[in-house]
């Protein structure tokens, strides 16, 4: 039922903004406020995929789609059934923003700069009469009765009747829906790349695989500290799709020893040992490469610099021929190509994405409208939730889709 509540949105992130948009189109009678504490809304938007705006990303599957959230992907299972990226995309191509879709499923504006996004989204949120307040930090937020107060840094006090947190990864957020009863999960560091110093990797910067498996030592069981894609060696260490995954199943693991783990690379991904160490043999036999230098002539199209640095570091000689390959040396080979040992020795930065995990305890939300379990007519929605996803398009998802949900709802008496 529409009504003319006063609502207050607190963020002018991606989250704050679609809910506000959402809640002005969907109960045009209330009064919906946006307070952004900063100069500049929609900074993330702007900075987002190095300035493209990676918005969303092309998997229309909501079963499909949660696989990609370490933290969330439960709850926001009947969430994407409401709104998912075939909505987002419809979304923006309703107000005229044209997007495209990459190889790897990343979604993009057509224009290839975030502007479009941040214009499109200022635009359609005047439109709809959402009042933008620059400058307007809340530092503090009382519930009295049937609305809330929200004190300013001004010295400002302002009232409603309905609240939306969407403060993103920010400690006053978090202190704000603490305030309000809420439980915060450690925030802690999410999507980065492994610093790694190594012999295996000296002077190999640039190099890439698109697939190899990634595995932290130790952890065997849990599935989700096994990863596989694509791989990049870095001045630093290493990054990639498969490194940044594994950083976010491993987030919490990472945090809790330091950043100090073992890892194992599987370079021939999916094939085991066993496997490797056939095919080994069986190339060793081969006449047309048996009579060969063995480090002339890699197997699997392993880039050849790597191959020699895993040759020299299972002892091979680089001069001998493949015939002359020893049965140890064959299963010495086989072992480092896929479980080799590594030591990541500290969190690197991804500066193409970055995202936090933890926050407000999903337990605590109502996902089909976000409103808080604790506190009524308090709806949180985006990066303030204990919710984050791999690299691709997927954090930005989360927050369209709980900020919509959010927007449906708050506007309901
Ligand atoms: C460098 C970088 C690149 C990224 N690229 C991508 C990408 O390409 N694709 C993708 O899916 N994700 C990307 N992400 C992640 C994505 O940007 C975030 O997950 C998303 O922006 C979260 O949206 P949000 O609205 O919840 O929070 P935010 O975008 O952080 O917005 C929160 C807003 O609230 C304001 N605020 C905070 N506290 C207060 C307060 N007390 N009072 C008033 N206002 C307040 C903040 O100033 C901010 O404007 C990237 C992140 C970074 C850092």
């Amino acid at each position: 039922m529409s009504s003319s509540l006063d609502i207050i949105v607190i963020g002018g992130g991606a989250a704050g903004f679609f809910a506000a948009i959402t809640c002005a189109q969907t109960h045009p009678h209330s009064r919906v406020t946006l307070l952004e504490s900063t100069s500049k809304v929609l900074t993330k938007v702007r900075i987002a995929g190095g300035g493209r705006c990676n918005v969303t990303h092309h998997c229309f599957e909501p079963a499909q789609l949660i696989t990609y959230y370490p933290r969330g992907g439960r709850e926001l299972r009947g969430a994407f059934t409401r709104f998912q990226p075939k909505d987002l995309i419809e979304w923006f191509e309703s107000q005229g923003v044209a997007l495209k879709t990459e190889t790897d499923g990343r979604v993009f504006p057509v224009s290839d700069t975030s502007e479009t996004i941040v214009d499109c989204l200022i635009k359609t949120a005047k439109k709809a009469k959402v009042n933008i307040d620059i400058n307007s930090e809340v530092i503090n937020l009382i519930k009295k009765n049937n609305h809330f107060q929200v004190e300013l840094k001004t010295g400002k006090i302002l009232k409603c009747d309905r609240i939306l947190v969407a403060t993103g990864s920010n400690k006053i957020g978090y202190q704000l829906a603490k305030s309000l009863g809420h439980e915060i999960i450690l925030p802690i560091p999410s999507l980065f790349t492994f610093k790694i110093k190594d012999f295996r990797f000296q002077g190999l910067e640039g190099i890439g695989l698109n697939q190899v498996g990634l595995k932290l030592l130790g952890t065997e069981k849990k599935q989700q500290y096994q990863q596989s894609g694509s791989f990049l060696i870095t001045h630093w260490g290493i990054s990639g799709f498969g490194v940044l995954k594994l950083s976010a199943f491993g987030a919490k693991i990472l945090h809790k020893k330091k950043y100090n783990m073992s890892l194992l690379i599987n370079f021939l991904f999916p094939d085991n040992t066993d496997e490797v160490k056939q095919k080994l043999l069986i190339a060793k036999s081969q006449n047309q490469r048996s009579n060969k230098l063995i480090s002339s002539y890699p197997l699997f199209n392993l880039p050849k610099r790597l191959w020699k640095k895993l040759l020299e570091y299972a002892n091979i000689d680089c001069e001998k021929n493949w015939s002359e390959l020893s049965q140890k040396e064959t299963i010495k080979l086989a072992k480092e190509l896929t479980q080799g040992q590594y030591e990541i020795i500290e969190k690197g930065v991804f500066k193409d994405e970055f995202v936090t995990c933890g926050g407000v305890n999903l337990k605590e939300i109502n996902f089909k409208t976000m409103e808080s379990k604790v506190c009524p007519h308090l709806y949180l929605a985006g990066e303030v939730l204990d919710i984050d996803g791999v690299t691709g398009g997927f954090n930005l998802q989360s927050a369209w889709t709980t900020g919509w949900l959010a927007g449906k709802a708050i506007g309901n008496k």
